[in-house]
């Protein structure tokens, strides 16, 4: 038998390249041939983000190929109104023609194709040419538990077929997973109506897909989410899949250059004392949120490296307080984008305010690092209540009546959440657990390991 052939494909966005990719590398340590297939915006950005003299295929480990995204070379990828109409159709006929083109012309043919939920309906594309499917999935059990729900949550009348509530009661799936807020369903977090509708029907593909592919693979671990496990049986948790640092042709994935100098400066703060500042790739602030945050953190007193993107602000550099610049020159630093998994794992780091993106918060567990939570959209609301109602690893950071975070809640939530030793101590244990899972004889490690085998045996 010859190297079995994995094509893997994301979703095209940041929070789901990198994990992808790394399960990725994990493929190709156990001997699979991996072709990696982004679009071809997603395929230019990481290519342009990547370190001078860096082999663009890791080394030759992993191969690339692209598919259209349906939007034109200079579109912006964040009119999630166009991309939500066109992403599911533009990508369908390419990624059959590039199967079979690989088919035709390789020995080894695809011998599993493992797509991102989000990205569900291509995987009939692969059922329908014969070969094994598998969905990773990369947010929550509980995210993944409610889009299966969906049809019956239909039926029952607790949302309509455009997946809008009945109500505002909670939601309930079973008696052992927590309810939840109907605001917080995914697709409505997005800001506009027809998005909104767009994504729900999104969703009802994927939670039609899930129920016929062969493997669900979820990147999260056991005991983080044991009775949404045990709810939804055939979902294998294999995480958290975090970035092995050192490991030959390691380089993230990002659709920003990262700043390593942050790492130097870390270097140089005491230990347990810096808040890290992140809120991935989506989230946009307005002029007065920017101005809030930077007066917080000035006023906080403490040591901190804020991640402010270059398109913060949508079209125009974020701009900040008048003295703020002397402020990060005496205590702070101010990245453009950061090699964050490096950063949450440096012993200055004391907490880390986050949108609550399932990577950033799989990575803050990975670190034992308590969190203040403050999400944008999407899962994000859903992963704030894990975070700080179930595993009580942080606290949210609450609005005003016009959605912002001032100052002096900043300030406070700061000083509670670095005294809190309750806090502090269930994330630690909490990130023992998630190594003690991905280690050998752990439940992600078998759970991955009897995956691979079940793919090699198809083959
Ligand atoms: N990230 C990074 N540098 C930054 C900010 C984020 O490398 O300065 C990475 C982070 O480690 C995570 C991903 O980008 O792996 C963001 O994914 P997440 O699910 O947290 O949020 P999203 O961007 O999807 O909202």
């Amino acid at each position: 038998m010859g190297r079995p052939h994995a094509l893997v494909i994301p979703f095209p966005a940041q929070g789901h390249v990198r994990p992808l990719m790394e399960l990725s590398h994990r493929l190709a340590d156990r001997g699979f041939t991996v072709t990696f297939v982004n679009t071809e915006h997603v395929h230019e950005r990481v290519t342009a983000a990547l370190p001078e003299n860096f082999s663009s295929d890791y080394g030759g480990r992993i191969r690339f190929a692209t598919i259209p995204d349906g939007m034109d070379p200079g579109e912006d990828r964040c009119d999630f109104l166009k991309f939500t109409q066109v992403i599911h159709r533009a990508t369908v006929r390419p990624l059959e023609e590039l199967i079979l083109k690989i088919n035709a012309e390789e020995e080894e043919g695809i011998a599993c194709v493992i797509a991102d939920g989000m990205a569900g309906w291509l995987l009939p594309v692969a059922k329908k040419l014969g070969i094994r499917t598998a969905a990773f999935w990369p947010a929550s059990a509980w995210f993944l538990a409610i889009v299966l729900e969906i049809p019956s949550l239909i039926e029952k009348g607790v949302i309509d077929q455009r997946g809008f509530p009945k109500d505002n009661e909670p939601i309930t799936i079973s008696d052992k997973i927590p309810a939840i807020n109907p605001a917080h369903l995914c697709w409505l977090c997005l800001h506009d109506p027809q998005v909104q509708e767009n994504s729900f029907k999104l969703k009802c593909i994927t939670s039609h897909v899930l129920r016929d592919v062969d493997h669900i693979i979820c990147n999260s671990f056991l005991e983080l989410e044991a009775p949404v496990f045990e709810h939804a049986g055939n979902a294998l948790p294999i995480g958290p899949l975090v970035s092995a640092a050192g490991r030959i042709g390691h380089q993230p994935f990002s659709f920003w250059q990262e700043d390593p100098s942050c790492l130097s400066w870390l270097d140089e703060q005491p230990s347990r004392s810096v808040v890290y500042v992140a809120f991935g790739s989506y989230t946009l602030m307005n002029r007065r949120q920017i101005h809030e945050l930077a007066r917080g953190l000035e006023l906080s007193g403490l040591p901190f490296l804020w991640v402010s993107r270059p398109d913060l602000m949508g079209g125009s550099a974020p701009a900040y307080p008048d003295g703020f610049m002397d402020v990060v020159a005496g205590r702070g630093r101010l990245v453009g984008w950061s090699p964050q998994q490096e950063v949450l794992s440096h012993p200055s780091i004391a907490c880390f305010v986050s949108h609550c993106g399932w990577n950033s918060t799989m990575e803050g567990l990975w670190n034992g690092v308590p969190m203040l939570c403050w999400p944008y959209f999407a899962d994000q609301y859903q992963n704030q209540t894990y975070v700080v109602e179930v595993w009580r690893v942080g606290l949210e950071l609450r609005r005003d009546r016009e959605g912002i975070v001032e100052t002096e809640e900043i300030v406070g939530k700061l000083k509670e959440l670095l005294k809190d030793e309750g806090i502090n101590k269930r994330v630690g244990d909490l990130k023992d657990k998630a190594r003690k899972c991905v280690e050998e004889g752990g439940n992600s490690f078998k759970n991955f390991d009897d995956f691979i085998c079940a793919i090699k045996e198809y083959e």
